[in-house]
């Protein structure tokens, strides 16, 4: 589909020339199929279920996993440039995009052979979806010390589970979850949590509702419950305790891929800014022309650029298997708080316009504005880009991690009271 756009340029130095190619031929992909469902998927909150038989097709999903379980190893710098192209269009998309395959990494790191087998196939070719069971009514940021989903061995070695899980990406859609359960009560959450495949058949899974999202409408979030449900000894990943590791060992990569979300919103912002203040004509002259305008867009520039450095920098350090828990949660924190600054400024940029949603029109399948023009989406954006800084730990629950890293790097103690606080 040929669109009127200009692209703010994403060639980056740091880029190698196969991954430019790879972020080239997923802007088409996207432009073809993506962009022409966008407004339906957000007028309808249709769940773009199609969309992932598409990547999978493409190969979209292969790239984070090892080609020995049919992956394409490609790593997660070309993860993070679908992330980048695939939430320019449809946040929607990516949010379900990066559940999936979060709850499929543990799988396959943490997988048996059979479990490898029997699950990673689908995920991988876009016919099944997955989901990651962790958040809780009680158990939100501190999920692991507050968690309550119970899982108790019966006498076959088998699990009986119960619980409840809350606002859990993909849920309702979900073929499998990965789910962490308490398996020792007796013992703190860090050692006592295991994490299991549950299946969407299990007996006992309720799936009580979808949640009603102020934004990234098409995404399913749910709640769901777990009544004596049973899953068999084969469905437990890795040990009985490695809950806690089997979690934080995905956290980097996932955060490092919301980071990338992030950026694709902000410049999908800046874009819809300098175009309408190229073209928006005020006293006589465009609004670029006013420097109190032309500055703001100075700044998102400054701020994307930024950003998608140092989402570059997270990517970067995890595909060299050097620790990034520290690299990834400053990408995450930074481009998820200027994805909503610049979300903010493109609205304002857009005067009035900014704020329209627009009249839906069966026929175009579009948001259209009065004078028949497509509607801005900076109202979508401004809503969409509001969750980044929730999702994948709270950007002050990662403040308080990246602290934590700094005084540890240099090797700073907690001074006692009897220090002296003289430099
Ligand atoms: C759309 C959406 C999708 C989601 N998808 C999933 C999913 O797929 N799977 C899943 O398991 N979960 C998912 N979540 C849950 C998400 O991970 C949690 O919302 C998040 O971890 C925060 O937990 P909470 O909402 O209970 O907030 P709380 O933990 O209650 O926090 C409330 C506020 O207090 C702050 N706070 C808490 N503790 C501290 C502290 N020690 N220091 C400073 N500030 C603190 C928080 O940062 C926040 O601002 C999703 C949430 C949303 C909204």
């Amino acid at each position: 589909m040929a669109i009127d756009y200009m692209f703010y340029p994403t060639r980056n130095v740091l880029e190698s020339e196969e991954e430019t190619k790879f972020r080239k031929e997923v802007r088409k992909w996207v432009l073809e199929k993506v962009y022409p469902e966008a407004d339906r998927v957000e007028h309808e909150k249709l769940f773009p279920r199609h969309l992932f038989k598409e990547m999978g097709n493409r190969g979209y999903l292969k790239v984070l996993f090892p080609k020995s379980i049919g992956g394409t190893e490609k790593g997660i710098k070309f993860g993070i440039i679908l992330a980048d192209e695939i939430s320019w269009c449809m946040r929607a998309l990516t949010a379900a995009l990066d559940c999936s395959i979060f709850c499929s990494i543990p799988i396959m790191r943490f997988g048996s052979e059979e479990q490898i087998k029997k699950y990673l196939p689908g995920i991988l070719s876009g016919d099944s979806i997955g989901a990651i069971g962790m958040t809780e009514p009680g158990a939100g940021s501190d999920v692991i010390g507050s968690m309550r989903t119970i899982a108790k061995k019966d006498a076959n070695g088998d699990y009986i589970i119960n619980g409840e899980k809350r606002f859990i990406t993909n849920g309702s859609e979900a073929d499998i979850i990965t789910l962490w359960a308490i398996t020792d009560p007796s013992v703190p959450g860090h050692v006592g949590m295991s994490c299991f495949i549950v299946e969407k058949d299990f007996e006992g899974l309720e799936i009580v509702r979808d949640f009603n999202l102020m934004g990234v409408y098409g995404l399913k979030n749910t709640y769901m419950k777990f009544n004596n449900m049973k899953v068999p000894k084969e469905n437990l990943l890795g040990k009985e305790g490695m809950g806690t590791k089997i979690l934080l060992d995905e956290l980097d990569s996932e955060r490092t891929l919301a980071a990338a979300g992030a950026t694709g919103l902000a410049r999908r912002a800046l874009e819809i800014a300098a175009r309408h203040a190229n073209k928006r004509i005020q006293f006589k002259k465009p609004i670029r022309n006013f420097e109190a305008i032309s500055f703001q867009i100075a700044d998102m520039a400054i701020k994307l650029e930024t950003a998608r450095n140092i989402v570059y920098q997270a990517a970067c350090t995890i595909d060299a298997g050097l620790n990034a828990s520290k690299i990834s949660a400053i990408a995450k924190v930074y481009a998820s708080d200027i994805a909503f600054e610049c979300a903010h400024t493109a609205l304002q940029i857009c005067g009035g316009l900014g704020y329209m949603k627009g009249e839906w029109d069966e026929k175009s399948g579009k948001f259209l504005l009065p004078d028949g023009s497509q509607a801005y989406v900076t109202e979508r954006i401004f809503r969409g880009s509001r969750l980044s800084s929730i999702v994948a730990g709270t950007n002050e629950i990662l403040r308080y991690l990246i602290q934590r890293e700094v005084f540890h790097e240099m090797q700073l103690k907690r001074p006692s009271e009897s220090d002296n606080w003289g430099d």
